[in-house]
């Protein structure tokens, strides 16, 4: 599938995944049109400081993810404000919103995920605040100066960087989360247990194992009722409670799905003629156990290359390390590796100083580290991990140990 057979290129989404995929075709060499449709106005932008800086600042322009001039300069043609409605995979068009359809050699989805409403009761999406688009962080910034006390639903990344902004403001907050601890789906119990101690330091009120049952709103006024019987008054009720991935365009046309677009360890859809990367796409990740769905920059950024790497002539399988970043107040999270189907988990360094790791093993082996404020510690771990090396756990857990001996040498 090298440069020579195809000539056009199509990217659906104008994300961090489908942007990098063409810049990285562009700079493989091939020359035949990449077009990239968003369905967004904005000039492709960088989404982690939506939670972070963004919601902090004064000015409200948005890191954007290349600069404007550098896509007609690198022979990208970017559609913003487009829709794709449709995949006619027979014809090979891609059939967008008004009608014009769009030929293609190769298809490459890059669709992203949408915010998930849990079903409680009264829970009017237009009423409440949520964050995955600038148009959502200008809202949620507006808000802010007026705001006293905040519910928010959901005890993943985003829920507690937007808790951790909002007390800096000295805003009452009152986080709800299902599970019995926070960031479960992808955090250790140890390290779990640290960021509850980090988030109720900072005044958050976590209620862990509930959830909303009914939202009642009367102007700037939430009553927002509780499983565990009691009700909450609030004048903002922020949710951010995961996300669903955008499949529907891939679903329609037939293609597998199931909790996202399904691919193989190239990236390729069930039809040859179309890839699917980043938020939207389901893949089997060699660090992981079975079929995954990742939702980070790391992702989004290597699974775009993988792809231009492969409709360029140099088809490998996905196989990079997967690592994430959390910014919540002074605690910087950053996590090498997948904590999936761990048995255990050693401490490195003293938790109360702020700065400490969690090695995370299955059957003996080091499978992730979670890091705080260690970033040291971060780096010499997705060395170690991508090289497919252990540390064993008495080591890992002496912080006189020196881990960078352990790193592999690099080749010569
Ligand atoms: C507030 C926030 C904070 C985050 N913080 C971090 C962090 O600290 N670290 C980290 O690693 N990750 C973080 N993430 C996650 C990271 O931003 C995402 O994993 C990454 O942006 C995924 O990129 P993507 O291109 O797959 O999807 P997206 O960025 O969602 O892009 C998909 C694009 O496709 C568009 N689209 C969908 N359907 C269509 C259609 N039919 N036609 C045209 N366009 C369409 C969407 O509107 C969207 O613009 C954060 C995400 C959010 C929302």
């Amino acid at each position: 599938m090298g440069d020579q057979v195809l000539s056009r290129v199509v990217i659906v989404g104008s994300g961090q995944a489908g942007v990098e995929c063409a810049a990285a075709l562009h700079h493989n060499g091939f020359s035949g049109s990449i077009i990239v449709i968003g369905d967004e106005p904005d000039l492709p932008y960088q989404r982690p400081p939506l939670s972070k800086e963004f919601l902090k600042s004064v000015d409200d322009s948005p890191l954007p993810l290349k600069g404007e001039a550098f896509y007609p300069a690198n022979g990208i043609d970017l559609r913003l404000g487009v829709t794709a409605e449709r995949i006619d995979r027979t014809e090979r068009e891609l059939v967008l919103k008004g009608g014009e359809r769009l030929p293609y050699d190769h298809l490459v989805i890059a669709t992203g995920a949408r915010n998930r409403f849990p079903p409680t009761r009264g829970l009017d999406p237009l009423r409440v605040m949520e964050l995955r688009t600038l148009a959502h962080a200008r809202l949620m910034t507006a808000k802010l100066d007026g705001l006293r006390h905040v519910t928010i639903i959901g005890g993943g990344f985003i829920g507690l960087e937007v808790a951790a902004l909002l007390r800096q403001r000295e805003i009452a907050v009152d986080v709800l989360e299902a599970a019995d601890r926070l960031m479960g789906r992808v955090l250790s119990p140890l390290m779990s247990e640290e960021f509850r101690r980090i988030h109720e330091g900072m005044g958050t009120r976590l209620r862990l194992g509930t959830i909303a049952t009914e939202i009642a709103a009367e102007g700037d006024r939430f009553s927002v009722s509780l499983s565990d019987g009691e009700r909450l008054e609030a004048d903002a009720v922020v949710v951010a409670a995961g996300v669903v991935p955008n499949a529907e365009l891939a679903a329609d046309a037939g293609l597998d799905v199931d909790n996202g677009i399904v691919v193989d360890e190239l990236l390729v859809t069930s039809d040859p003629h179309i890839s699917a990367i980043g938020d939207c796409a389901a893949h089997p990740n060699p660090y992981g156990i079975g079929m995954i769905r990742l939702e980070s920059v790391q992702n989004a950024v290597d699974q775009g290359k993988c792809v231009a790497a492969r409709l360029t002539g140099n088809a490998r399988p996905y196989d990079d390390l997967p690592w994430f970043w959390s910014h919540q107040g002074a605690a910087k999270l950053q996590i090498a590796g997948l904590a999936m189907g761990m048995d255990d988990a050693v401490l490195r360094g003293d938790s109360a100083s702020g700065k400490f790791s969690v090695f995370v093993y299955r059957d003996d082996r080091l499978i992730a580290v979670e890091s705080v404020n260690m970033p040291s510690d971060h780096m010499v771990a997705r060395r170690i991990l991508a090289a497919r090396l252990s540390i064993p756990k008495d080591v890992a857990a002496d912080p006189a140990s020196d881990l960078k001996a352990l790193m592999p040498k690099p080749a010569r």
